[in-house]
């Protein structure tokens, strides 16, 4: 089945061309023709599954015909949780629309105000934006709903996890009843069943099952977090998600030791393997983690290097690796033989530069989360804007790739990025 096929018009065609796509993804082939169809959809879909594309395409279709966006208005409305999902989601209508006269724009907030106001002023057809900063731009009279036909909640679970219900049902009291709604979600927890009801007409149901098999079984994504706050985090995820079996990967010896005390201090039971532990010692730990005795094992990448540990539910990584590869090895301890895992990052601003290494090596942008009570002072810059730094040539010049991924060496080092305090959206 090709693109033509499902109805997209030969804008979409060519610029579906340019992005090098030969054949619809399974949620594409599905969703395209609803969106098409003015239906309301009601989609399970991961990240990697060509998800956006998949309401982004029908949905520039179905506005490319019609009527032309008044000042201040939007006319279709993406709500994302994250910035950084925002920004991504974006630069698809953009790539997507790029043949066609359609505006579209991206708020969030952590930034200033009125750069938004600006861009909001001549109307947009597409606004991707994150919950909070809507309304308040909203409040500021600044966007103004009358033409809004599209409704798309993008990882809706993400956004009631981040605590992002309230401002959602604000918003969608705001918008005009008659229009098309499109939910695309992970999961689907009693909470999202109960904001559908309301929200979706007779919806299409759509499932798909992830594209590739990294994606199907280890779900991974990262808590932005101060430094300083990283052991009071996991050890309040640990307590209140129920974490019963947690394999954290700490950088180094002498901060396993006090990660360890700290979770033992909370009365979590943790042991230790690190280099400095004999070998009897790292059997017992492991034996005992094996067993349930222990709920926590906090490890070096060394020491945990030829341990028979794999298929956990939990894998954390407290530190980020300082080699990117590292990070594969270490998810690859979760979610294996069909089982979901979850690949943690707990990750603070100086360790921005990792992140985009890590990025790069696995092609994917890690969805970014906060938790209420630990919402950074020092944002993790977005790491699409950054370069991953290449590790200074030796003599001779090799000739070297732009983009290619190389091994850091030495603590990363500020991005020059300062630091600002930023809001949840
Ligand atoms: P998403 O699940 O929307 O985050 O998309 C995952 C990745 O798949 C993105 O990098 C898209 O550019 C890419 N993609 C989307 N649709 C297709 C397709 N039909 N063929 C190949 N790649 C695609």
């Amino acid at each position: 089945m090709s693109f033509a096929s499902l109805g997209l018009s030969e804008a979409l065609l060519r610029a579906i061309d340019e992005a090098g796509y030969a054949t619809p993804t399974p949620i594409q082939l599905k969703a395209i023709p609803a969106v098409l169809s003015d239906k309301d959809v009601m989609a399970a879909a991961q990240t990697g599954t060509g998800k956006t594309a998949g309401f982004v395409l029908p949905l520039l279709q179905r506005l490319a015909g019609g009527p032309k966006v008044k000042a201040n208005h939007i006319r279709a409305l993406v709500l994302t949780p994250t910035r950084e999902l925002a920004v991504q989601v974006e630069q698809s209508v953009a790539t997507y629309g790029k043949h066609l006269a359609l505006k579209s724009g991206v708020v969030y907030g952590g930034v200033k105000i009125n750069p938004q106001m600006m861009k909001l002023r001549g109307g947009v057809d597409v606004l991707v934006a994150t919950p909070g900063r809507l309304l308040d731009l909203f409040n500021h009279n600044a966007v103004q709903f009358a033409q809004v036909e599209t409704l798309v909640l993008d990882e809706a679970d993400r956004m009631l996890d981040m605590g992002f219900i309230n401002d959602i049902r604000k918003i969608l009291a705001l918008l005009p009843p008659r229009r098309q709604n499109l939910l695309f979600s992970a999961t689907f927890s009693s909470d999202i069943r109960k904001l559908t009801e309301g929200l979706l007409r007779n919806p299409v149901l759509i499932e798909v099952s992830p594209r590739n098999t990294a994606a199907k079984s280890v779900k991974q994504w990262v808590y932005e977090v101060d430094k300083g706050k990283k052991p009071a985090l996991l050890s309040y995820l640990v307590r209140n998600k129920g974490w019963e079996q947690v394999l954290v990967f700490v950088r180094t010896r002498n901060g396993a030791d006090s990660l360890a005390g700290r979770l033992g201090n909370d009365g979590i039971t943790t042991a230790v393997i690190h280099g400095d532990k004999s070998q009897g010692e790292r059997a017992r730990a492991l034996a005992d983690f094996k067993a349930g005795t222990v709920r926590v094992l906090v490890a070096t990448d060394i020491a945990a290097r030829g341990l028979d540990i794999s298929e956990l539910p939990h894998v954390i990584n407290f530190d980020l690796p300082k080699v990117p590869e590292d990070y594969i090895h270490r998810i690859g301890r979760t979610g294996r033989a069909g089982s979901t895992g979850e690949g943690i990052s707990l990750v603070s601003a100086d360790e921005v530069q990792l992140l985009a290494a890590i990025e790069t090596l696995i092609s994917q942008t890690l969805v970014r989360e906060v938790v209420h009570g630990f919402i950074p002072n020092h944002n993790v810059p977005l790491t699409r804007q950054l370069k991953v730094r290449p590790k200074k040539p030796k003599k001779p010049k090799p000739v070297q790739e732009q983009g290619q991924v190389r091994k850091t060496d030495g603590e990363p080092k500020n991005s020059g990025h300062k630091p600002s305090r930023g809001g949840k959206s």
